[in-house]
């Protein structure tokens, strides 16, 4: 075809790889060659530097060598792997004739390849490729304009190895909260979604590839009809009512799976809408800062997710990872949830059995979509019989137990859903140890099949046969060691040893065996009869072959009759899984049922930071469980914290920010007692983490951030502020602290946890109705500190810098010379009567500029008498002693 004038001087072969790739320009082409795929020219270069793999040359194009390298069919899947953890696409090329059939059409002619499938982080379903206890999302993103220069986005989720399918809608404010609590592998969208300024940042900062599809494309028509097509319906209506801009996402998905899957089609569940607001929102910065599906460098472990998972399947996990993104905002569906949870936390013999049952159930939802892609292998089918056989247990065991919960009752309903038939066929007609793939064969269950049993038998007669007819050769020839073997290239074919070989040639066998081939010690032959048992056996095993892959087809045929019901016990085990999760950690951690309501309280009693304490535990420490109450109208329900650094200022507000998240996804919370009313939106924020990767000014990435918080924050929100205004100059920080106070107390009025070193802001309790002050506690011991990470109302006396820096191992000569310098400040500042204080200040006017502070330059006459202030020589190995000695004389 392209071979003319297209590509001038090129191979023929040459000319249809530049065609193919010129189709596929954003995708590395894995071009089948034989037993492997080879890479071109550019994507050659991306590969082997990716893979490691060798970088080699074949030929030539434009007068230049055209770089190669190769990857093994059998190990494809390996290095497919690994590209599209790198964020790589890749086109797959396969050859779709028969070579001979390409030869006929004339000597120089090139077999037909055609690219067959795409391969992107965000439309796999090969168990080899999908981390089992994640979600595997594909997410598409449209928009609707709602004002001039506003827009709502729609968002459709959608993940092809389980068939799940959902739509949301979000302002442009929560779009990037919303894009991070999915946590995609892959996103797509329209050109101008992409290309919009506001957005640009966002799509730069997200970890997943970001793909922008023509607008063209994207017609609000043919996104309907994709949808129809889809799902078999004439009209969206019997979904419910989708915004046009989640009908535009959804299109955007539908169109991006049929440009990958390239003929194939899912099987998807309907799409569920979630209505706006059904989930706490909580944006991107704050899930980061929580670490609560990953940590801050990006691993799940040492996250909340990991430290809460006691699921004992992967679709438990993945449902549980799934709540903890979109902690609820129902009342009922929550305490739905608890119930469940609870119930199980109670009858422990309930809650073992059927976490042994859910062990042993294999991935229904994968399993059913491979099946469905036309992808699936005999294990898939094994998987849905032992899912489904595992649910029917689960929920006999259900039916048995008294008083089941609402919760508990329904999940049962659903897992004794699918049809037992199916079950039965299954095991009958499924033989015990099942190959990977079809193509194998020897999967069906002898005497399932009566023709199948013939063919079999059929093969095995003529391997007696075969052997039969060795014993004779060997009889005729007087060779003992003559034997019938069989390899690819031959077929069947005798083998002697030379010399026998040899009079063979000449002697009786002459006209019985025909020569094929001499080894170095043996020569090979082959026979009229030999060939006719051959074929009869290829005939035998090419026929067992057909009859297993029709079976293959029906027993998948009915599986898929099911699919809705199958994904339905799928999702009940899952959700199952998760309650028993919860209710096990829950016994195991002392963990308490919340209650949760419509007020606006905030009690806890006796909580605790899961992730801290776990890794305290490891270290054999304690950890201090400690109270917090931002209830009630009156004061405390802001709460500004002051206290040394390692004290647990950050622990105590993190721990508090994870016990709403735990209570609104339906689980219990590490503490005593919990009183929760419902949080709309959850905000956290940590002053001046440098963030250099970003090159954003880290203070400004801080604003930004605070703006947003006091911009949206709701009475019902809860704030958690820790160390804001730390990034810039102390007067600069501490104005904008205190600001921001005032600004949450009187504009917000919502729950928050206010963590500050500036010691100043603590007077403002004295004017601000509702804030109040807490402490960590610290007890000295001759000199050092230790913290007892205890909250205590109040304020802190000291920052205990200087402990602190010691612990820390500053050398002592520079702990001493600080101690000096302090002294010196702090004096400097009782006898300068002209420096402001934080009562002479104004509350509520605008601030007027301090004066900038004196350089640090301690009091001369009395430096000496701090210095010896400072120094504890109980505390002091000889060596510091020694140092502070010198400190001491170079003051001098
Ligand atoms: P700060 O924010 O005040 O600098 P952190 O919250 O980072 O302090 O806590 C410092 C360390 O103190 C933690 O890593 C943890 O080991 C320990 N810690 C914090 N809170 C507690 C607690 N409640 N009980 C026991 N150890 C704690």
């Amino acid at each position: 075809s392209a071979s003319g004038p297209a590509v001038p001087g090129a191979t023929p072969m040459m000319a249809q790889y530049i065609e193919i790739k010129a189709a596929n320009p954003d995708c590395l082409l894995f071009y089948r060659m034989g037993d492997f795929y080879e890479l071109f020219f550019e994507d050659a270069e991306v590969a082997s530097r990716a893979l490691g793999i060798v970088l080699t040359k074949r030929g030539k194009h434009a007068g230049a060598d055209i770089p190669m390298c190769g990857v093994p069919i059998d190990r494809a899947d390996d290095y497919l792997n690994r590209l599209i953890a790198l964020g790589h696409r890749v086109a797959v090329c396969e050859q779709t004739e028969d070579p001979a059939d390409a030869k006929k059409r004339g000597p120089k002619s090139v077999v037909r390849r055609e690219v067959v499938r795409l391969v992107t982080p965000g439309t796999i379903t090969e168990d080899r490729l999908l981390d089992p206890g994640r979600a595997n999302l594909l997410l598409a993103i449209g928009r609707r304009k709602v004002a001039e220069d506003a827009f709502a986005y729609g968002l459709a989720a959608l993940d092809i190895s389980t068939g799940r399918f959902s739509l949301s809608e979000v302002t442009g404010a929560d779009l990037s909260g919303a894009v991070a609590r999915h946590d995609p592998r892959e996103i797509v969208l329209s050109e101008a979604i992409h290309a919009d300024p506001a957005l640009a940042r966002l799509w730069k900062d997200v970890s997943a590839p970001v793909t922008p599809l023509a607008q063209a494309e994207l017609e609000p028509a043919s996104a309907e009809r994709r949808i129809k097509a889809q799902f078999g319906v004439s009209t969206l209506e019997g979904f419910g009512s989708f915004s046009r801009a989640e009908v535009a996402a959804a299109g955007a998905a539908l169109l991006y799976i049929e440009r990958t899957q390239i003929g194939a089609r899912p099987p998807l569940s309907p799409p569920a809408r979630e209505a706006s607001g059904a989930t706490l929102s909580i944006d991107a910065a704050t899930r980061a800062n929580l670490e609560l599906t990953r940590t801050l460098s990006g691993e799940r472990a040492g996250s909340l997710l990991d430290a809460i998972d006691r699921t004992v399947s992967a679709s438990g996990a993945r449902l549980l990872a799934e709540h903890l993104a979109g902690p609820l905002m129902k009342l009922k569906a929550i305490a739905r949830r608890q119930e469940a949870v609870a119930f199980l936390f109670e009858d422990h013999a309930l809650r073992r059995s059927l976490r042994d049952a859910l062990a042993r159930a294999p991935d229904l939802a994968r399993a059913l979509s491979r099946l469905g892609l036309g992808r699936g292998g005999p294990r898939d089918l094994a998987a849905i019989r032992d899912g489904l056989d595992a649910a029917a247990l689960i929920a006999a065991r259900l039916s048995e137990v008294q008083a089941l919960p609402d919760g508990l009752g329904r999940l049962g309903k659903h897992l004794a859903g699918a049809d037992t038939d199916l079950v039965e066929t299954l095991r009958a007609a499924l033989a015990d140890e099942l190959p990977l793939n079809r193509r194998d064969g020897n999967f069906v269950r002898a005497s399932y099949h009566p023709e199948i049993d013939e063919a079999r038998l059929l093969g095995q007669d003529s391997r007696k046969v075969i052997a039969a007819l060795q014993a004779r050769y060997a009889d005729e020839t007087g060779c003992r060691t003559l034997r019938i073997k069989h390899n690819n290239v031959l077929g069947y074919y005798i083998e002697v040893p030379q010399a026998v070989g040899e009079s063979c040639l000449k002697g009786l066998m002459r006209e019985t065996f025909v020569h094929r081939q001499t080894m170095v010690d043996a020569m090979r032959f082959t026979s009229v009869e030999l060939g006719e048992l051959e074929t009869k056996i290829s005939g035998a095993s090419d026929r067992t072959l057909a009859l297993e892959g029709a079976v293959f087809e029906e027993l998948a045929t009915s599986v898929l009759a099911q699919t809705a019901a199958i994904a339905q016990v799928a999702e009940a085990l899952a959700g199952l899984d998760v309650a028993g999760s919860h209710a096990e950690l829950a016994v195991e951690q002392s963990w308490a049922r919340p209650q949760v309501d419509d007020s606006l309280a905030f009690a806890i009693e006796g909580g605790r930071h899961p992730v801290v304490e776990a890794a305290l535990r490891r270290t054999g420490e304690p950890f201090i469980a400690n109270d917090c109450d931002l209830s009630g109208e009156g004061r405390g329900r802001i709460r500004l914290i002051t206290g040394p650094n390692m004290g647990g200022k950050s622990t105590f507000l993190r721990q508090n920010a994870l016990i709403a998240v735990l209570a609104q996804m339906g689980a219990f919370v590490p503490a005593a007692r919990a009183h929760i009313g419902l949080v709309d939106r959850l905000f956290s924020r940590v002053g001046a983490a440098d963030d250099l990767a970003r090159g954003q000014s880290t203070f400004m990435v801080e604003m930004v951030e605070t703006a947003a918080i006091l911009n949206q924050a709701s009475r019902r929100s809860l704030v958690i502020l820790d160390e804001i205004g730390r990034g810039t100059a102390t007067f600069d920080g501490l104005s904008i602290a205190w600001a921001c106070l005032e600004h949450l107390h009187e504009v917000n009025s919502c729950r928050a946890l206010f963590a500050t070193h500036f010691h100043e802001l603590t007077a403002l309790s004295q004017r601000l109705a509702r804030l109040d002050n807490a402490t960590l506690r610290v007890a000295e011991h001759r000199g050092e500190v230790v913290f007892l990470h205890e909250v205590v109302p109040g304020v802190a006396e000291r920052s205990y810098g200087l402990q602190v820096a010691r612990l820390a191992g500053l050398p002592a000569g520079v702990i001493v010379r600080a101690g000096a310098i302090l002294k010196g400040l702090e004096k400097a500042e009782r006898d300068r009567p002209g420096r402001p204080r934080i009562d002479d200040l104004p509350l509520f006017a605008s601030l007027a500029p301090p004066p900038p502070p004196e350089p640090p330059a301690p009091a001369e006459d009395d430096a000496l008498g701090a210095m010896l202030d400072a120094i504890d020589p109980d505390a002091m190995t000889p060596r510091e002693a020694l140092e502070a000695l010198y400190g001491l004389k170079r003051e001098r």
